[in-house]
């Protein structure tokens, strides 16, 4: 019998597990980036006995392949892409591929517009704290398909982002959380709403009567999806404004207090005891506290670890108090939603910094609390019009900068004792940064090496 050739599209942290765990399955694998692979993934390749290419395509090879795993990255306009799927050659995700090969082992999946990152980080901190077998993957940690090549797990903890979602056909999870559904990344979906949507609700596909789905029940979008299609999963909504009633359980705030349900299983959680503020980290602990109950873990196990969890890094990361003005990095805000949960959290005066490169934001939401708690904006971008056009008139200063520098020195003398300075740009940061991490990072030193 023939071997199946398999052929991985892109060299990042997805591809280079896949084309390991497709040499470890015994296919004939070959993978092909047309930019450039970094050294660490070129290295563990050989270390395989991976044949791999960089710099361009080789189409006739590529296009003998049984079934292409393609990075998230890529997308689907992308013409080699085109030409693979003209030619009939699936194309799936790394997810799709390593779920194969997985066993008995079982999926926590977190999807949503925003919140996927913290959410994810913190179930797999409860789920390790409790002594459980448990990688985590994704958009974040290594890749999953590396982790079922290498190592032995019961439990995956896996990011996913749309573009992974859109490569996944049979995978299911065991757990899906879909945290939220905004506007985002509408490029890649013809501009049009409802693909992206659809996207996301992929997290439900192929579930089970015995599986879970978690999912905000103060989203309308989502609640117009789960009232209009069959989901087989147990629901388990969590809510702060709407009350949402499951009989397998749910989440809900209750002044100061968190409950959350699952079976006879009941947790609390005090808001002031957690490191993660805000309400968009009390919806963040809620589905974190479901997927773990549903997951098993007691709930006096999950409080602690949620007590102990502190902000991931450019999350609303508190940096430095100097002069009692609070310096904060959320550098991770690139669209509006997160910055207006960032600005919800806020409990004192500030001064905002933000701007980059505009994803055709519409900044109408945030005016109401601009208004309320913003003394300055300041504009840190190349082109800043859209924002002072938006934001004069509703904040009393607003300052145009087009370096960091020039934007801390301005947020610096904006800032008055009992203040914050907040970072949280609504844009993405390629004017001026290679990516939101370099920009959290200049930011973060910026305060460490000036004040
Ligand atoms: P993601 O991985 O989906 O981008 P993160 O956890 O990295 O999410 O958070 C990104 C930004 O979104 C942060 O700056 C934070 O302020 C904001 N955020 C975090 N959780 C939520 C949530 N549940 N709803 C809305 N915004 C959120």
């Amino acid at each position: 019998m023939r071997r199946k050739k398999i052929v991985v599209l892109g060299g990042g942290i997805s591809g280079y597990g896949s084309a390991i765990l497709a040499k470890k399955q015994g296919f004939e694998v070959f993978l092909s980036d047309k930019g450039k692979i970094a050294d660490r993934y070129k290295r563990k390749l050989e270390e395989w006995g991976v044949p791999y290419e960089e710099g361009s395509h080789d189409e006739e090879r590529i296009l003998a392949a049984s079934e292409v795993i393609k990075s998230p990255g890529i997308p689907d306009k992308a013409p080699m892409v085109q030409q693979i799927r003209e030619r009939g050659i699936p194309v799936i995700s790394e997810m799709e591929f390593a779920a194969r090969y997985m066993g008995k082992a079982r999926t926590i999946c977190i999807t949503g517009s925003n919140g996927k990152t913290t959410t994810t980080s913190l179930i797999y901190k409860i789920l390790s704290d409790a002594g459980y077998k448990v990688a985590l993957g994704g958009n974040i940690g290594e890749s999953f398909a590396y982790s079922v090549a290498t190592g032995q797990y019961d439990w995956y903890v896996l990011e996913l982002s749309s573009f992974q979602l859109d490569g996944m056909y049979r995978f299911r999870a065991h757990i899906g959380v879909l945290m939220n559904i905004t506007p985002d990344h509408l490029d890649r979906y013809d501009y049009c709403f409802q693909n992206y949507v659809n996207s996301k609700m992929r997290i439900t596909q192929n579930q089970t009567s015995r599986d879970w789905f978690i999912y905000s029940g103060d989203d309308e979008v989502i609640w117009g999806e789960v009232s209009k299609r069959m989901l087989r999963g147990r629901q388990l909504p969590f809510a702060a404004k709407c009350q949402t009633v499951s009989g397998y359980g749910d989440g809900y705030a209750d002044g100061r207090r968190l409950v959350v349900e699952v079976g006879r299983q009941r947790l609390t959680l005090n808001t002031e005891k957690m490191q993660i503020r805000g309400l968009h980290n009390c919806y963040n602990a809620m589905a974190a506290s479901l997927a773990a109950l549903a997951a098993g873990v007691s709930p006096a196990k999950i409080r602690r670890s949620i007590y102990a969890f502190s902000p991931v890094e450019h999350r609303l990361e508190p940096v430095r108090e100097v002069e009692n003005v609070l310096w904060i990095n959320d550098s991770k805000a690139t669209n509006v939603d997160s910055v207006w949960y960032a600005l919800e959290s806020m409990t004192r005066p500030v001064v905002w910094i933000a701007g980059g490169t505009d994803k055709g934001n519409d900044y109408e939401p945030l005016k109401a609390f601009a208004r309320e708690k913003v003394h300055t904006l300041i504009c840190m971008g190349l082109d800043n019009r859209k924002l002072i056009d938006s934001f004069t008139g509703v904040v009393p200063e607003v300052v145009s900068t087009s370096s960091l520098d020039e934007a801390m020195q301005a947020a610096r003398q904006a800032a008055r004792g009992g203040d914050v300075v907040l970072l949280s740009p609504a844009c993405a940061s390629f004017d001026l940064f290679q990516n939101y991490e370099q920009r959290g990072q200049l930011f973060k030193e910026w305060v460490k090496t000036h004040l």
